[in-house]
């Protein structure tokens, strides 16, 4: 299966420029992966995936899901990162709101 281009690409064009057969393309000015082209970079010098080893997003370059299963973990892995950025905003909320809180706390002390 070849690699394909996520939403979450930032086009920031490194993946253009490395792709040793040429199988990135800008449509529309949508970057996309022509799969007929795409050989996984096997048989090229490197031992990667260029695409996938240059993209400066989680996974804006991934590989192309073969079955079920691999389909199934993919959409898992996506879910799974979404909730774990919900848990980093509620954290930071928490320590927001646990800041202001003391902050009042000390005010009040400070007028008794
Ligand atoms: S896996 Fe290799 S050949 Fe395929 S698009 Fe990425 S850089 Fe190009
Ligand atoms: S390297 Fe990643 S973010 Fe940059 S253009 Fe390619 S897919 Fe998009």
């Amino acid at each position: 299966m070849a690699y394909t281009i996520t939403s979450q690409c930032i086009s920031c064009k490194l993946c253009l420029s490395v792709c040793p057969t040429g199988a990135v393309k800008i449509v529309d000015d949508h970057y996309l992966i022509d799969s007929e082209l795409c050989t996984n970079c096997v048989g090229s010098i490197h031992t990667v995936p260029q695409c996938k080893a240059v993209c400066p997003t989680a996974n804006g370059c991934v590989k192309q899901p073969s079955d079920y299963w691999e389909s199934w973990f993919s959409k898992y892995n996506s879910v799974l990162a979404k909730l774990t950025n919900k848990q980093d905003y509620w954290e930071c909320w928490y320590n927001t709101y646990s800041q202001k809180f003391s902050e009042q706390l000390k005010k009040q002390q400070v007028v008794v």
